[in-house]
């Protein structure tokens, strides 16, 4: 670049790259206070079972407030927690929040709801991760096998070896794994026979599919037949219409969840018999 601008190196400063590296450090610096600030909340999304209707279970969802950037998406900040190793904490802290939510709720409602945590591959690949996931269980009181680890399917393909050991250690404890975002990592099926899998969750891409296509389904149906295939549950993510409901009902999906349901929310504003399987919130 500078060598074709005549190698003058003052061409090299590009106001719009200095404004966006200016930002990204920004945002940065501000996630880096953010935990001991306490800016991080983490919200709840339902999970119910789509055959009958029934709460099943939560997935925990991380939100940042910033006093004066408001609420900042995950998909915003998300990425730079991960790239500057700060999930390491956040994330022990969200497992740690949702595991000791969930126990509360067997409390407080009797029901034997599942509490789904996202991981990023850097968590996993952590030295003293297993011991994490025991402490917590143990601090929490929490049954392992009400605990369900998301996991992307891109995360999954990377660093296989040691993700697969790791995925044994959580089977060998009763706890759940998921594979997040399923069907958009272009990866091979095989690995659905290698690695111990109990639940795919269909990304929203594929839900919202299936009313652009043709039949009313798209791949959907193709999913839903390896899952049962091979004896893995599944999950329909961002579900938003009846219509979409009653397709995924009747071609045998087992779990739902998504807007027509419930929004994610803090624990204290949601409450089980406010969650409606036909939807209104
Ligand atoms: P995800 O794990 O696939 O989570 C589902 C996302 O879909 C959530 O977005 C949820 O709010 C959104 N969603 C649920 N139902 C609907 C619906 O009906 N319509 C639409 N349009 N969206 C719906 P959210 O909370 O913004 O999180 C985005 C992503 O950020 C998550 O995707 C996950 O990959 C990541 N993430 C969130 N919390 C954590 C966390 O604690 N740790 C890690 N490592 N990643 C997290
Ligand atoms: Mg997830
Ligand atoms: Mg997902
Ligand atoms: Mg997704």
């Amino acid at each position: 670049r500078a060598k074709a601008l005549g190698g003058n190196r003052y061409h090299l400063f590009d106001p719009l790259l200095h404004q966006e590296a200016s930002e990204r450090l920004a945002l940065e610096n501000d996630l880096r206070y953010a935990y001991e600030r306490q800016e991080f909340e983490v919200y709840y999304q339902p999970i119910l079972n789509l055959q009958t209707g029934a709460l099943f279970g939560f997935e925990a969802l991380l939100r940042w407030h910033h006093p004066e950037r408001g609420w900042v998406s995950p998909p915003e900040f998300i990425p730079t927690i991960e790239e500057t190793g700060l999930i390491d904490q956040v994330g022990e802290w969200v497992l740690e929040q949702a595991c000791q939510q969930v126990k509360q709720w067997h409390r407080d409602w009797d029901l034997p709801l599942v509490m789904s945590v996202n991981l990023s591959v850097r968590q996993f690949a952590q030295p003293d991760f297993l011991d994490q996931v025991d402490r917590v269980l143990i601090q929490t009181g929490l049954e392992p096998r009400f605990l369900k680890l998301e996991i992307t399917e891109t995360a999954l393909m990377e660093n296989s070896q040691s993700t697969l050991f790791i995925l044994r250690q959580l089977k060998s404890r009763q706890i759940k794994i998921s594979i997040d975002d399923f069907g958009t990592g272009y990866s091979s099926l095989s690995y659905l026979h290698t690695f111990p899998v109990d639940t795919l969750k269909i990304d929203r891409v594929f839900v919202e599919g299936m009313s652009k296509s043709r039949d009313g389904q798209g791949l959907v149906p193709a999913i839903l037949n390896l899952a049962r295939a091979t004896d893995i549950d599944t999950i329909a993510e961002g579900i938003e219409t009846l219509e979409q409901r009653d397709i995924l009902r009747r071609l045998g999906c087992n779990f739902a969840q998504g807007f027509l349901f419930s929004q994610p929310k803090q624990a204290c504003d949601l409450h089980p018999d406010q969650i409606q399987f036909g939807g209104e919130n």
